[in-house]
């Protein structure tokens, strides 16, 4: 077990990983998944849509912008298609840096995400930006002059501090990107229809866990967190509707209700 790690305390990345249904989480994780499944049955179903939307988001980014260097902001546990596999795909020579402050995502991730010469993981506060833009590692292997992807998916929701503060957060990592560098988000939603009392459930069994986290917050203000910059079609939205493989042909679930996101470009 690496230094640092407290058996009785969940972790995020653990309880995303069980909900994941991967194998590097410990009992209390996975009292916290139960906890909140026996509230909100679907809630798996979130943690899955969230991943899709990450590959999705990011396999477009590699494909259409251009863009070669990819901040990764709360990576999370390796899982099977980690970001450099998507990007890495379509250009092999892409460079992603991870951040997480994990210690169990530093020791896998050291393991696994290191895969080759331009995959790096640094240990570094998220909720900081300047800890991250200003991280000698990271610099060292993501170029300013040149537009950058900015991926922060499914990490807000765990910034437990006051509630306007994520916009904040956002605004500070956008003023020290360059022209052309695209963001990718996702965040639980309250999506303020005959789903709100389950999201609103799940967020009390999640925030009162020995997690400590999970936010849901509406369309408008997941929104806010893009500030100026301009969204890429379809906008802001549920993640089941941003640009699936294909026609839909069953109804959403209630947890596909309760995450949104989306892609937006820095002008
Ligand atoms: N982005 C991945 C995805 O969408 O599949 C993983 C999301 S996981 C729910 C959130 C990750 O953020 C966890 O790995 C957690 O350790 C990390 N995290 C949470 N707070 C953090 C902080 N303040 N600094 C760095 N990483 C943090």
């Amino acid at each position: 077990m690496p230094v640092g790690v407290d058996p009785t305390r969940a972790s995020i990345a653990r309880v995303y990983d069980a909900f994941l249904g991967g194998k590097d989480n410990y009992e209390i994780d996975r009292q916290v998944r139960d906890g909140v499944l026996t509230e909100a049955p679907y809630a798996a179903h979130m943690a899955v849509e969230n991943r899709d939307f990450l590959i999705r988001s990011v396999r477009f980014l590699a494909q259409q912008t251009g863009i070669t260097q990819y901040l990764d902001c709360g990576s999370g546990l390796p899982t099977a298609e980690n970001t450099h596999q998507v990007v890495q795909r379509v250009n092999p020579d892409a460079e992603v840096v991870y951040i997480d402050n994990d210690p169990v995502v530093l020791a896998h991730g050291r393991a696994l995400l290191e895969e080759n010469d331009h995959t790096t993981l640094v240990d570094a506060d998220i909720f900081a930006p300047e800890d991250v833009l200003d991280n000698d590692v990271v610099r060292a292997h993501i170029d300013f002059t040149e537009p950058i992807a900015l991926l922060h998916i499914g990490t807000l929701h765990h910034y437990e501090g006051p509630a306007d503060k994520p916009a904040e957060i956002m605004r500070r990592y956008y003023e020290r990107l360059p022209s052309g560098s695209f963001v990718a988000l996702s965040h639980f939603l309250d999506p303020e229809n005959e789903h709100t009392p389950m999201a609103r459930r799940a967020e009390e069994k999640f925030r009162h866990s020995p997690m400590g986290s999970g936010s849901f917050r509406t369309m408008e203000e997941i929104r806010s967190l893009f500030g100026d910059l301009e969204l890429v079609e379809p906008g802001v939205i549920r993640l089941a509707d941003w640009w699936r493989d294909g026609p839909r042909l069953t109804p959403l679930n209630e947890a596909q209700h309760c995450i949104a996101g989306g892609v937006a470009r820095k002008p």
